[in-house]
């Protein structure tokens, strides 16, 4: 899913890689295969790497809503006006998904020294552009939302998360923190504010896209362990809280080269 988002791009060549690793290995690979506790009765050692799930917010009426991995698959329609539940790394990641209207600026220079406003320092002293970052304005209208009153996207990367926050506030992405959610509704998004549940508001959207988080993906974790079969269990699978693919692999290498 990550290769999914612009600026994202490099996840392709890593799962290029590993599958190139895989091609070139014994290792017998089923795909398209939900595994079951009878198909793993036979293995000596089992590892469950399933991921996570999304986690479910419990808001009325959010049958209505998208989950962002029908949208990041590409089987859901999304409309002209967006709301986003959740401003976490995911919810960042699907407003800049959703803001795209022409592919990644990422993979376009020319497209990307507009966006940004950046030129050659030979024709610009300091390299910045005399009118300064001309972007494309969102291809939706998308406003992101989080139930914490700290900023938006306070908690993304130290290095990186100014960046996603700028790009999506060049392109009018509005972001809200300190909001509950009261409903989901055929009118659109019911938003209130603070703990007294003030300023009943309604935004008048035509799609809200979930993204409140996830949870360990244990469905065949439990089923092993409800039939005495140990299992190891990693990644998003283990601790979905803060995952990362660096984690996610460092984890799953050290338990292969402990086994
Ligand atoms: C939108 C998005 C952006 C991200 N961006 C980044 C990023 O920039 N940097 C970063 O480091 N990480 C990023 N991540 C997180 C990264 O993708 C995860 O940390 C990593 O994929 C976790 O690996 P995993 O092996 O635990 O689970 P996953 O990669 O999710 O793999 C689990 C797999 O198990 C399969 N599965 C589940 N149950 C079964 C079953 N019973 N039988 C067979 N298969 C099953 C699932 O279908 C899935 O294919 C992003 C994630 C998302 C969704």
């Amino acid at each position: 899913m990550a290769r999914k988002i612009p600026g994202k791009e490099e996840f392709h060549g890593f799962v290029a890689w590993f599958e190139a690793e895989l091609a070139a290995s014994s290792i017998t690979t089923r795909l398209n295969t939900s595994a079951t506790p009878d198909m793993l009765a036979d293995f000596d050692e089992v590892i469950i790497a399933t991921g996570v799930r999304p986690r479910d917010p419990g808001i009325e009426g959010q049958e209505r809503a998208l989950s962002y991995i029908d949208v990041l698959a590409g089987e859901a329609e999304v409309g002209t006006s967006v709301a986003i539940i959740g401003a976490g790394g995911i919810g960042f990641d699907v407003a800049t998904y959703l803001a795209e209207s022409d592919g990644s600026r990422t993979m376009n220079l020319d497209q990307w020294l507009q966006f940004w406003g950046v030129t050659d320092p030979e024709i610009q002293c300091g390299g910045l552009a005399e009118g300064g970052p001309r972007p494309d304005p969102a291809a939706r209208q998308i406003t992101l939302l989080q139930r914490k009153s700290t900023r938006p996207g306070k908690g993304l990367g130290k290095t990186t998360g100014w960046i996603h926050r700028a790009g999506l506030q060049l392109q009018g992405v509005t972001m809200r923190g300190g909001v509950n959610y009261e409903r989901i509704a055929k009118d659109g998004l019911h938003l209130s504010s603070g703990e007294a549940h003030d300023n009943p508001e309604v935004l008048a959207v035509d799609t809200v896209v979930l993204c409140s988080g996830q949870e360990p993906e244990r469905t065949l974790a439990d089923a092993l362990a409800d039939i005495g079969t140990s299992a190891h269990v990693i990644g998003g699978a283990d601790v979905a809280a803060e995952l990362d693919a660096k984690r996610a692999i460092d984890q799953g290498t050290r338990l292969a080269a402990s086994l």
